[in-house]
């Protein structure tokens, strides 16, 4: 089918009653449409389901949908059904159907009613589905919540893995994979994994212009959020804490003070949590204490502050946790409050996990802690996290932030800059950051140890400074893209070309002092 733009839009009209397209929504669905396979990273509420929906719709047989959540695939089918006389425009296929139910699914493929069929990708493996796939015609593969493919990712599902041999073996089908949560190492797993390099690749910016990002040392930490609270009297907000416990806690706390909370978390009955969701969004209770749980579709465009009673465990949480406030592009307060202790926590409880496992968690850890604990744009931070070059002088938001409004003292740091680059290269690129801190202030470990490098001039060249100024320097660094993290090497340090040229040719570097906040802490404790 010839994809003209009236066409198109046309289409969107009559199935979503739109007038326009979001973002790059007709540019993804012309690729689509034109076979060509589909690489879209969009942050959530950009319109990421119409980008397969549309073109399912449009396209002479089924389009697969992969999808992790069978909630989530529930909901879009209904939402899907809504606009169709015939129910089986779309399906869920799933181990919960009866023999007579997957007996309706198959017919109303066969005949060419279904456009849509979502399924988990466990189902998808099963022999006989495999089989009968091939027997039909497929529109393309939807690939969903992408990200669960990359152990990268903070989200990984083994069952993602196997995808690409299934579609190989189901047949030839351009394939779109769609996330919202995608650094530029999870994007390259999934392109490789779903064998999809030469595929288009759609970024929206996740710049969220109005929201303020804002961390503070957990000092007296429920008086602040009390009053915080208190100042923003009627305001929605959720407050996000880690385990059910302190969620409980933390609502009776601010019950007690006269404060309008209720909990959410996934110990509560499904009764009590609709029945609190419901009195969140009609504005019978203004706060929300919550684990994780909740958040899934919640939708309420004007939550005007959200709090993390503690860290989240990766920057991808923190970005999705507090994307829910200002949604209506309205206020949006993000404050998180930070302690090294919590973060050794986590560490230890990664501890007990496989390797693989383990060491992600910890690196998606360590991106937490430098966030939390740098002096630079908070926004500039998180969109390098993302992929996404920042200014942070004119870039629209640049000012919204702690460490914008409030400035750190600023030094000089080009030569420092210069004798941590020159440690990279003369180690031979071969060491992750917290190795190059120890051979920068001299400390022997195992990895020191193994390479033999305390016999060497630089080691301890840096020892007139504390360990966090270097950590700064070489976060900075990498920052700047004069260094890299190595994605098959679990974040070794190699020097970029702008590093190289750095070393020959200096210029300034200048950063901000970075805060310890360990120091911080036991200071005023
Ligand atoms: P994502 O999956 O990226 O989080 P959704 O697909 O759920 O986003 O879409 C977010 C919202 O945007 C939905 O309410 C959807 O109806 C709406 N939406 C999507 N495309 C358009 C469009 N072209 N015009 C107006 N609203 C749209």
């Amino acid at each position: 089918m010839e994809a003209t733009s009236k066409n198109l839009t046309s289409y969107l009209k009559k199935y979503f009653g739109f007038d326009q397209f979001k973002g790059q929504q007709h540019e993804i669905i012309t690729s689509l449409l034109n076979k060509e396979d589909v690489f879209v990273l969009m942050p959530t509420g950009g319109g990421k389901s119409l980008c397969y929906q549309l073109p399912a719709l449009m396209s002479d047989g089924v389009a697969i949908i992969v999808s992790p959540l069978i909630a989530l695939m529930k909901n879009q089918v209904d939402a899907i059904r809504g606009i169709s006389e015939n129910d089986g425009i779309a399906h869920v296929l799933n181990s919960s159907l009866n023999k007579s139910e997957t007996k309706t699914v198959m017919t109303d493929i066969k005949e060419g009613v279904t456009k849509m069929l979502y399924v988990a990708p466990e189902s998808l493996t099963k022999e006989e589905y495999i089989d009968f796939f091939k027997s039909v015609k497929i529109s393309f593969f939807a690939i969903d919540e992408a990200h669960c493919i990359s152990e990268w990712g903070h989200d990984f599902r083994p069952e993602y893995r196997n995808l690409k041999s299934i579609i190989n073996k189901i047949g030839d089908a351009p394939i779109i994979a769609l996330t919202a949560t995608a650094t530029p190492k999870v994007q390259e797993d999934i392109q490789k994994t779903l064998g999809m390099q030469s595929a288009k690749v759609f970024k929206d910016s996740f710049n969220r212009t109005n929201l303020f990002y804002e961390i503070r040392p957990k000092v007296d930490q429920d008086k602040q959020i009390i009053k915080f609270i208190k100042q923003n009297d009627g305001k929605s907000g959720v407050i996000y804490c880690l385990s059910r416990k302190k969620v409980e806690e933390i609502t009776q706390l601010l019950q007690v003070n006269g404060i309008n909370a209720i909990p959410y978390h996934a110990g509560l009955d499904a009764k009590t949590r609709s029945k609190h969701q419901d009195m969140f969004l009609m504005e019978d209770a203004s706060v929300v204490v919550a684990t994780i749980a909740f958040g899934m579709g919640i939708d309420k465009p004007d939550v005007r502050f959200v709090m993390h009673y503690d860290m989240p465990k990766s920057l991808e949480s923190y970005y999705q946790e507090t994307g829910r406030a200002g949604r209506d592009g309205g206020e949006g307060v993000c404050i998180a409050f930070y302690d090294y202790k919590d973060i050794e926590k986590l560490e230890k409880f990664l501890a007990s996990k496989p390797v693989a496992e383990r060491e992600v968690g910890m690196q998606l850890l360590s991106e937490v802690v430098a966030y939390a604990e740098t002096s630079m744009s908070r926004r500039k931070f998180l969109l390098h996290y993302f992929g996404e070059e920042f200014d942070d002088k004119n870039g629209e938001g640049a000012n919204m932030d702690d460490n914008m409004r409030n400035p750190k003292k600023m030094i000089e740091a080009k030569d420092d800059a210069v004798i941590a680059l020159n440690v990279v290269q003369k180690t031979n690129q071969k060491l992750k950051l917290n190795d190059v801190v120890n051979v920068l202030v001299g400390k022997e470990t195992s990895i020191t140890k193994s390479y033999n490098l305390s016999s060497e001039d630089f080691f301890g060249i840096g020892k007139a400074k504390e360990d966090y100024y270097w950590k700064s320097i070489l976060r900075q660094l990498i920052v700047r893209n004069l260094l890299e993290k190595e994605i098959e090497s679990y974040g070794v340090l190699k020097i970029t070309k702008e590093g190289k040229d750095f070393i020959s040719k200096p210029t300034s570097f200048e950063i901000a002092e970075d805060i310890d906040f360990k120091k911080l802490l036991s200071e005023g404790s």
